[in-house]
């Protein structure tokens, strides 16, 4: 195999170029799913596409498949995949990252007219998000069969617009069948979101998976009374329970090895001088094994108990297993990321990705690059130009060794 590098400065110039799609004041990026600015770039993104050669289709739902033949025109395409989409406080990398890297990619294999084995495919998954239309995940979910058509068409979001009369409206719903677009394997390259590979000097992480998830309601009830008449040994005070609740829940991800969160509380009817009577709040736990969550829920659920008998109630609302992915792309990765010579680590992915679904119906997995201080969401997000080039250059060779040894593998 020739020795292919992609070219770090072209990739850096097309980050700033799509940046300006939905631009903020403040360097941010607002693109929200099926708006103005996604049209935007989804209308660039096809240009570009085409301008290589490739054919792009378009889904259902609305995702964007971009193939570039190979050889062998009745193979299976290895896709590249991530999202076009921001949260309303987005930045410049994440999701971009991994089409943008894709189609420095295609550029680079056109510049030095190399054909593939099996054709490649570079995809736009739609709503990876949720921020405009919940649930995240939404295109990638209805490819991998987890939401059906008549769900996606129907979410709504805070004016009362649908996902189904957005995706009209700037013409993006396709002919062919969401979850009709075979391929026999995906990559997607993101920024890690998190702080760890920074803090570690990791130049790549080799995604083994996605970790486990539950969301949970707790509602706790007390009693109503006079702050200053009834004494502190005579109160059933609601907030006070979700505060030790709260913290012995962190000590216990903490033993575990998992992670607590309540991001939400609210105290009904709350007075400056009445003791809370009524307190509920989100629990977020996430553990690495779905036995690690399964053993955190079982010790916050007994901490509750000890703590608020029956006064509490914890209710699960949401349950997302963890996710390994594929043995033989994750191989592919370390070994693409060893011929690089970059810093590595293994990681396990806090958040979801568009790779938690496509890894229910193709082999997949990701590589993640650092962002700064970890931050995403937010208009700092930030990666170097190094950063970027490497993860490209990693996405590069991970796609050209599973197209070949898959290829070879399967046809022998
Ligand atoms: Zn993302």
């Amino acid at each position: 195999m020739q020795n292919l590098m992609i070219d770090g400065d072209r990739l850096w110039q097309t980050i700033m170029e799509t940046a300006a799609f939905g631009a903020t004041t403040d360097g941010g990026v607002r693109r929200l799913t099926l708006g103005r600015e996604d049209k935007q770039v989804r209308d660039w993104f096809r240009d570009q596409c085409e301008a290589l050669g490739c054919t792009v289709d378009v889904d259902t739902v609305g995702n964007m498949f971009a193939r570039r033949a190979g050889r062998d025109a009745d193979a299976l395409p290895i896709a590249i995949g991530s999202h076009l989409d921001t949260q309303p406080t987005g930045g410049k990398f994440d999701g971009i990252l991994g089409v943008l890297a894709g189609l420095e990619v295609f550029r680079t294999l056109n510049a030095a007219g190399y054909e593939t084995e099996r054709p490649l495919m570079l995809v736009n998954w739609t709503n990876e998000e949720g921020a405009r239309f919940a649930p995240a995940m939404l295109g990638s979910g209805v490819h991998a069969g987890v939401f059906d058509q008549p769900f996606a068409d129907s979410r709504v979001d805070v004016d009362g617009i649908t996902f189904a009369q957005a995706i009209d409206a700037i013409g993006y719903r396709g002919a062919t069948p969401a979850g009709k677009t075979g391929f026999a394997a995906m990559f997607e390259l993101h920024i890690e979101q998190g702080p760890v590979l920074e803090r570690e000097n990791a130049e790549i992480g080799i995604v083994t998976g996605v970790q486990a998830m539950r969301w949970y309601d707790l509602t706790i009830c007390g009693r109503e009374a006079h702050a200053g008449s009834t004494p502190m040994d005579m109160r059933c005070d609601a907030l006070a329970d979700a505060a030790s609740i709260i913290l012995a829940a962190q000590a216990a991800a903490r033993s575990v090895g998992g992670m607590a969160t309540t991001g939400q509380m609210s105290i009904s009817s709350a007075s400056r001088n009445v003791i809370p009577g009524h307190v509920t709040l989100s629990l977020d736990l996430r553990h690495q094994s779905d036995d690690g969550l399964d053993r955190l829920e079982a010790e916050v659920s007994e901490l509750t108990e000890k703590q608020c008998g029956d006064r509490a109630q914890l209710q699960a609302i949401w349950n997302s297993p963890a996710v390994y992915f594929d043995p033989q792309c994750i191989e592919t990765v370390r070994a693409a990321a060893a011929k690089s010579g970059a810093a590595t680590r293994e990681i396990v992915s806090g958040a979801g990705h568009d790779s938690v679904y496509v890894s229910r119906v193709a082999p997949t997995s990701m590589i993640f690059i650092p962002c700064k201080d970890g931050l995403s969401h937010n208009p700092a997000e930030a990666a170097t130009k190094e950063q970027c080039s490497i993860g490209a250059q990693v996405l590069l060779d991970s796609v050209l060794a599973y197209s070949s040894l898959s290829y070879h593998r399967l046809t022998i």
